[in-house]
């Protein structure tokens, strides 16, 4: 019979859930999980191999809705990675991440940390736009991660900025509310990653601005670099307040 990936996929999420369902049954309420290491030890990939490896996906069901994949955009050797959610409709037209108005805002934020978006390298925890803006699925997740793991061993930054719930959620394999998560540094396979709030909640709830801008200067401090805009993403009217 010839093999269909789609579905054994479908099988394996069907088990794993039918497990985690056992053990939460059981009482269990958190399970670590560990990324097996392949025993013998390749080379990291290149981005530009990450981007053959993955081709035209149809590894889940979201490749069907979209315009073009979403790969991930600048610095191939980026001190700092920002990982974000998915792709919207804008990215989703121009190919690249964050270029809507959530995408101008953390433009705005990384000009006022001092950098340029070519400076940094921005990518999502899944590459195709799911339907209506939607959350991704775990689905979609289990079967887009892996290339994140892999970009991320390619450009092996000094440091990650997670940004929001799922993306944090996903790199660290927690459920912890974000609120809970941020502002703080955890390790991600050696590299300290730093969890903020998502751009797009930062346009729904502006108030928070001055909670992330608390954030980049911690990441700031952390990489060494001194903070040249202080109170620059915070202030209405201001020409980096994102609004
Ligand atoms: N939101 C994201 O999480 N990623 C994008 O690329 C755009 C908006």
């Amino acid at each position: 019979m010839a093999s269909d990936p789609q579905r054994e996929l479908r099988e394996i999420v069907g088990e794993v859930r039918a497990y985690l369902e056992a053990q939460r049954e059981l009482g269990v309420e958190q399970v670590d999980v560990q990324w097996p290491e392949s025993p013998v030890a390749s080379p990291p990939l290149t981005l530009r191999e990450v981007r053959e490896e993955l081709g035209e996906c149809t590894r889940c069901k979201l490749h069907p809705h979209r315009t073009q994949i979403v790969f991930g955009v600048g610095d191939p050797k980026a001190r700092l990675v920002f990982v974000g959610e998915a792709p919207g409709a804008d990215e989703d037209a121009q190919g690249e991440p964050f270029v809507g108005r959530a995408g101008q805002l953390l433009t705005k934020i990384i000009l006022a940390m001092g950098m340029q978006r070519e400076d940094v390298y921005i990518c999502n925890i899944i590459k195709c736009r799911p339907p209506g803006n939607r959350t991704p699925e775990s689905e979609e997740i289990l079967a887009c991660s892996p290339f994140l793991r892999k970009q991320l061993q390619a450009i092996r930054p000094q440091f990650i900025c997670a940004l929001g719930g799922p993306a944090t959620q996903t790199l660290l394999q927690t459920k912890e509310p974000i609120s809970r998560l941020r502002g703080k540094f955890y390790d991600f396979q050696g590299i300290p990653l730093l969890p903020t709030y998502h751009p797009a909640f930062l346009l729904r709830n502006p108030y928070e601005k001055k909670t992330v801008w608390e954030d980049m200067k911690l990441l700031l401090r952390e990489m060494g670099l001194a903070t040249p805009r202080d109170m620059a993403i915070r202030q209405p009217g201001n020409q980096a307040t994102g609004r």
